[in-house]
C-alpha cells in the first residue's frame, strides 16, 4: 500500500514547507504560517462564524493559561469567554462533550464492520474540536491527526490528549484546503462538520485526495428533516422552514444566532455525495451507545427503543431515512 510520510505541505500550492522555529514557510508563495503551542496555523481564510479579533484574544488567553491548567480548568476558562449561557443549550453541549469519546468508539466499531482498517494506519479528523474522537482513535491507529478551523478548541484538544497520554498531531486549517499530501491517511473522519463548511463538495474532494487507494471517509451529520429538535440550538422544526426564515425563527425562540449551518435531508445528502469523486458509499442509521443514552433526557431515552425497532425492519427503515435524527456515511475510495 502506497503511503506518504506525514508532513505538512503548503495548503495553497501543495508544495514543500520549510520548518522554522515559530513558523512554516512556503518559499514559492512567500507565505508564512505561524505556530502556537506547537500547533501550526494553515488557515487561508477565516471561519465566517468567528470574529478574528475575538478568536485571537481567546487564543492568547488560553495559551497563557495552558502551562498551569488542567483540561477541565482550561475548558471552564474557555466557556467563561463565550457569551452563550442559555441553560437548555449549555446542558445539551455538556451532554455532547461528555459522550464524545463513547460516540467516537461506537462510530469506529461501525466503520470496522464495513471496511478493514489496518492495524498501523494513519487517521485524520477534520473538525476535531476539543478532540474526543481523536482519543477514541488513538487506541486503533499508529498516527492520529486532528484538524480544526478553531485555534482555541485545538489548544483544548492538545491539553486533553496530553492528559490522557495520547499525543496527536494537531493543526489549524481550512477543511477545503488540507495541508497534507495525497494518500496520507487510511481513514478520514468528519463528525458534525459537513453541515458547517461553506463548500461541502470541496471538503469531501479534499478528503478523497488525502486517502490511500483503499481508504474510507466517515461522515456524521444531523438530518434536516429530523423530528427531534435542531441539535445546535435545541429548537424544534427549524429544518422544515424555508432557508431564509430559519435564522429569524431561531433568534426569536432561542435568542441565539443561527448562521453557517446547512443541515441536509436524505435527498440533499445523496445529491451531495453524487457530486464527489466517491462512487461507492453507505448511509447508515447509527445505533446510540449506552454511555450516550444513559445521559439523554427522559423523553429521548424513551424514544430509543422505538428508533431501534423501526431501524431493524426494512419496511419502517425508510421512515428514519426521512425523519430520523442523524446520518452516518462511509464512502470508500478504490
Ligand atoms: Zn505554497
Amino acid at each position: 500500500m502506497a503511503m506518504q510520510e506525514l508532513t505538512f505541505i503548503c495548503p495553497v500550492c501543495q508544495g514543500p514547507l520549510q520548518h522554522e522555529s515559530q513558523a512554516y514557510v512556503c518559499m514559492r508563495d512567500q507565505r508564512s504560517y505561524p505556530v502556537t503551542l506547537g500547533i501550526p496555523d494553515f488557515r487561508i481564510f477565516h471561519d465566517p462564524s468567528v470574529q478574528t479579533e475575538t478568536e485571537k484574544t481567546f487564543t492568547v488567553r488560553l495559551a497563557a493559561e495552558y502551562p498551569h491548567c488542567s483540561f477541565a480548568e482550561l475548558l471552564a476558562c474557555f466557556e467563561s469567554l463565550i457569551p452563550i449561557n442559555r441553560s437548555s443549550l449549555a446542558a445539551k453541549r455538556r451532554l455532547h462533550l461528555q459522550t464524545g469519546v463513547a460516540r467516537g468508539k461506537s462510530s469506529l466499531a461501525e466503520i470496522q464492520g464495513l471496511t478493514k482498517l489496518p492495524t498501523r494506519g494513519q487517521f485524520l479528523e477534520i473538525g476535531c474540536g476539543t478532540g474526543p474522537f481523536l482519543l477514541a482513535a488513538a487506541d486503533m491507529f499508529q498516527a492520529v491527526v486532528g484538524l480544526d478551523i478553531s485555534m482555541p478548541r485545538l489548544i483544548l484538544a492538545k491539553k486533553r490528549l496530553e492528559e490522557a497520554g495520547r499525543p496527536a498531531m494537531l493543526t489549524c486549517a481550512c477543511a477545503e484546503s488540507l495541508p497534507f499530501s495525497e494518500q496520507s491517511f487510511h481513514l478520514v473522519v468528519g463528525s458534525d462538520m459537513i453541515e458547517h463548511v461553506a463548500d461541502p463538495v470541496k471538503v469531501i474532494r479534499e478528503g478523497y485526495r488525502v486517502l490511500v487507494p483503499d481508504g474510507a471517509i466517515f461522515l456524521a451529520t444531523p438530518n434536516r428533516w429530523s423530528l427531534t429538535a435542531e441539535p445546535h440550538v435545541n429548537v424544534w422544526g427549524v429544518g422544515f422552514l424555508p432557508k431564509g426564515w430559519r435564522e429569524r425563527y431561531v433568534e426569536l425562540v432561542q435568542h441565539v444566532p443561527y448562521r453557517n449551518i446547512s443541515l441536509l435531508n436524505w435527498f440533499e445528502l445523496r445529491r451531495l455525495l453524487r457530486q464527489t469523486p466517491f462512487t461507492r458509499w453507505r448511509v447508515i442509521l447509527p445505533s446510540f451507545p449506552s454511555e450516550h443514552t444513559a445521559l439523554m433526557p427522559v423523553w429521548a431515552r424513551a424514544a430509543v427503543p422505538i428508533y431501534d425497532l423501526l431501524r431493524d425492519h426494512s419496511l419502517t427503515k425508510w421512515l428514519l431515512y426521512m425523519f430520523g435524527p442523524l446520518f452516518h456515511v462511509v464512502c470508500f475510495k478504490r
